[in-house]
């Protein structure tokens, strides 16, 4: 596996010498720079938008049709008592990007942790007033978590409010999202643990590897959505030719686990991402104190990636802190990131509009960076 020490990675960012001369080059650029820097995103055709949103330490991504008809969750962020302010974060995200019938026609949970379904609770309950929305689909991956045992409650309240509980079979399951022709047409490609997996992955007691993960693909663009997937899964993956299929090259990708220790380099080179959206707290806060996400070994891996495969379009614009060594006592590292690698930690809620063949990614401060997919 490929470690990248930090002092290499430091030594990649042109000319800073020594973390503080480095970030003070970083806020001269920034402030030089601001936003007038952040391109344009194109008028074209809009094929789909995908929002990760800030969750604090959680997951939640919102995937929406051009016509707003037709909108997608995949899980539903996290609680305050466990991440301050939680579920306002999650609420205000969601609403504000929500079209006015206020309906999921799909909603995925891709594992049982409290910080990937939480909310669901809420949106499920139709005395919460304008935090309950309606779900006429819901797939989960049929586990439970023995300590929250919110998802049972879920399912059931789904199916009192007239929507459909289903559980995800093994392996691949093909769903449209956005109708269109060839080149718009809006597949979500949704990945349980095939049978012969399950041994090694301790399914379905080890949520983390067990999780549901996804393909979304629309024209040549495509976004893997790896829950919280973790090292053992992704080598189990790319040792067998379906899992392989579903990690072949994509645009972005969001890592699985919030940045922990996975995303090997294995991972990279197969996905080969041209940004990386990363979902998570702010250092010190909540279960991020507890957990200390992301690991500094995977985003000097996701750096180094995004680096040497594009060497011309990566320069340094934020800095991320990332944990040395997970524990409580977290030694946080910074590292200055360029705008290919998103946190919601510190771009808040990130927009991803896809056109035929470029996708715009923005974040809350006003950012945005083009990729390009062919
Ligand atoms: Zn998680």
């Amino acid at each position: 596996m490929l470690t990248v020490q930090p002092s290499v990675v430091a030594r990649r960012w042109g000319g800073c010498c020594g973390l503080l001369l480095m970030l003070l080059c970083l806020t001269a650029s920034a402030a030089a720079t601001g936003q007038a820097d952040s391109p344009e995103c194109p008028s074209e055709k809009l094929l789909v938008t995908i929002s990760v949103l800030q969750a604090g330490q959680g997951d939640a991504i919102l995937v929406r049709c051009p016509d707003m008809k037709t909108q997608t969750l995949i899980d539903a962020g996290e609680s305050n008592e466990r991440y301050p302010n939680a579920e306002d974060l999650f609420f205000n995200a969601l609403l504000s990007r929500m079209g006015a019938d206020r309906t999921l026609e799909l909603a995925i949970n891709t594992h049982p942790h409290q910080d990937h379904l939480f909310n669901f609770v809420a949106m499920t309950d139709a005395e919460k007033g304008k935090r309950s929305l309606r779900i006429e689909r819901y797939i989960d991956n049929g586990a439970d978590d023995p300590a929250s045992q919110l998802e049972e409650r879920i399912r059931t309240q789904i199916l009192a409010s007239g929507g459909i509980p289903e559980v995800a079979p093994p392996g691949a399951s093909r769903i449209t999202l956005c109708p269109g022709d060839g080149a718009s047409a809006v597949v979500l490609t949704l990945f349980a643990p095939l049978p012969e997996w399950n041994a090694r992955l301790g399914c379905p007691g080890n949520l983390n590897d067990c999780s549901l993960v996804s393909r979304l693909e629309v024209g040549t663009f495509s976004m893997l959505l790896l829950g919280d997937a973790l090292e053992g899964w992704e080598a189990v993956a790319l040792a067998d030719a379906e899992g392989r299929d579903l990690l072949r090259p994509a645009t972005i990708l969001k890592p699985g686990h919030h940045g922990a220790a996975s995303t090997g380099i294995a991972l990279l080179n197969a996905a080969q991402p041209r940004a990386i959206v990363l979902t998570t707290g702010e250092p010190g806060k909540g279960t991020t104190a507890l957990y200390a996400f992301p690991e500094v070994q995977a985003v000097d891996r996701m750096l180094a990636y995004l680096r040497d495969s594009a060497p011309s379009e990566i320069t340094a614009q934020r800095v991320l802190q990332a944990c040395e060594k997970r524990d409580q006592n977290c030694d946080w590292q910074q590292r200055p990131v360029p705008a290919q690698l998103l946190s919601t930690a510190i771009d808040g809620s990130v927009d991803i509009a896809v056109h035929p063949n470029v996708a715009c990614i923005k974040n809350d401060r006003g950012s945005s960076v083009l990729v390009t997919h062919e």
